[in-house]
């Protein structure tokens, strides 16, 4: 098939194509983090697969890079690009529940919020992101961490096929079954193997109604906040999330925080969450029943859409008393009401697949450190990103081998970028070399061919 010419593809376009000056355009352009401000020299905001296909072979045919738009979260900035092609899945919204085989199918722009509304209809959902606005697609690709990983993985390890559209426009459907060295690169190896159109998910009964919210404690406690954190955790049941977070309160005072969700009986779940409720003494505590859907909106309000963004994130070895510390220390230089210093609980149903699996290599129970640093004002660019980064370093000595794929930034250079995808990144690369050989694909934490 020839690539089709920019007349060709407007003719059968289904989508808008957009233009610099063209309404919409702006509003296509900007994704969550409001540091990213590029400008394609076309947006092709598909509406299906076959869009999808005549967008690649355009961008081939003209040599447009390629930037791939899913939900637009990434803080990196990856899904959108200066003077080439943005192929944006924002508007691909296709989501179909078959309550009974329990599966979802959905197209790449649906986000974790509408992922849920058309699963909890049926009191059905896989792990997804903890911020109802990240995308599924980027998510999945990359990995998966949310309120349902101790009991159901990743949310790659729920997907059950793709339909991708390859380097070269061509469409395959992956599966364990059918091209599985294919599916096994795209779970973990985020956008570097095709578009994908759209997802099969295996989902589970939850709730509708969970235990879930946040326990809240005076910083001046964080530290035994953040050992108790620790200790809790060590022995915590697989139906039960913990993260714990030193943050501010919306009246501008720096606190303590434990987030939590547990998707069990609630019953067993009160019982679970009771120690966390009684420990110390709370200033504020709202875990109690609540509907799956809602307790992933409840940190949507401190994410607003073209708030600066940069974060650092690392795997910890352990959160030791030095590691706590350090974390408190320097959350007291810390310079925007917005930002957070996160930790992530990896356990239960997400150790207990092997690293080498899928192509997310990381499987150890594990602590995972988020700096996230979020301010409005352009003028405080410098005074954050130098908090962001001194506090990353200040944590260096406690780190595991690796990060996390999804939370780098657009300056980690290709070291760290092998480092995140560890022990697969040399299968992932032979698996490029099949897929991508000429690094169509590279607007993401990018896995080069080896030539
Ligand atoms: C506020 C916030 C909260 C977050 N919470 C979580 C969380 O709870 N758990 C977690 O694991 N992560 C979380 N993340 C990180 C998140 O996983 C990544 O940012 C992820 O890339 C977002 O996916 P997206 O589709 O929204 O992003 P996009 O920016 O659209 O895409 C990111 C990259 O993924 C690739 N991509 C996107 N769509 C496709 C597609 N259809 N086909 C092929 N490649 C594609 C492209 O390379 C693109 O550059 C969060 C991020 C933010 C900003």
């Amino acid at each position: 098939m020839n690539a089709p010419t920019i007349d060709q593809l407007a003719q059968s376009f289904a989508g808008p194509l957009l233009r610099a000056g063209d309404e919409g355009y702006d509003d296509a352009r900007r994704v969550h983090n409001g540091h990213i401000d590029k400008q394609p020299a076309l947006i092709a905001r598909c509406r299906s697969t076959a869009d999808i296909v005549d967008a690649v072979r355009f961008a081939r045919h003209e040599g447009l890079e390629i930037a791939v738009r899913g939900g637009g979260h990434n803080v990196a900035g990856n899904a959108v690009c200066d003077d080439g092609i943005m192929i944006d899945l924002a508007t691909m919204k296709g989501a179909i529940v078959d309550p009974l085989t329990r599966r979802i199918r959905c197209q790449g722009g649906v986000t974790w919020g509408e992922f849920n509304r058309e699963t909890q209809i049926h009191g059905l959902a896989s792990t997804g992101g903890a911020v109802s606005s990240t995308g599924v697609a980027g998510l999945t690709l990359g990995g998966g961490l949310g309120w349902l990983m101790g009991k159901y993985g990743l949310a790659l390890d729920n997907l059950i096929s793709a339909e991708m559209v390859l380097a070269s426009g061509d469409v395959v459907m992956t599966s364990a079954e059918n091209e599985p060295d294919l599916f096994w690169a795209i779970r973990g190896g985020g956008g570097n193997f095709g578009v994908a159109a759209s997802f099969e998910f295996q989902v589970y009964p939850v709730g509708p109604t969970v235990i879930g919210g946040v326990v809240v404690h005076s910083f001046s406690d964080a530290r035994e906040v953040l050992r108790y954190y620790r200790e809790f955790t060590a022995e915590v049941p697989d139906e039960l999330t913990v993260f714990c977070g030193l943050r501010y309160a919306p009246d501008g005072s720096p606190i303590a925080a434990m987030l939590l969700c547990h998707c069990g009986p609630v019953a067993e779940a009160e019982a679970a969450v009771a120690p966390i409720k009684q420990f110390g003494s709370p200033i504020d505590d709202t875990v109690g029943p609540v509907s799956y859907s809602e307790l992933n909106t409840m940190l949507d309000e401190g994410f607003p859409k073209g708030a600066m963004n940069y974060w650092k994130s690392n795997m910890l070895s352990g959160l030791t008393d030095d590691a706590i510390d350090t974390m408190v220390t320097q959350f007291e230089q810390c310079p925007s009401t917005m930002s957070v210093l996160l930790l992530e609980h990896l356990h239960g149903a997400v150790t207990r697949v092997s690293p080498t699996e899928t192509a997310f290599a990381h499987r150890d129970p594990a602590y995972n450190l988020l700096v996230i640093s979020e301010w409005l004002e352009p003028g405080e660019n410098e005074k954050n990103i130098a908090w962001t980064k001194d506090t990353y370093t200040a944590m260096e000595r406690f780190y595991a081998a690796g990060a996390y794929s999804n939370y780098l930034t657009a300056d980690e250079g290709p070291a760290r970028v092998q480092a995140a995808y560890g022990i697969n990144f040399e299968r992932l690369q032979t698996l490029k070399d099949r897929y991508d050989p000429e690094n169509l694909f590279h607007l993401n934490q990018n896995v080069p061919p080896s030539a």
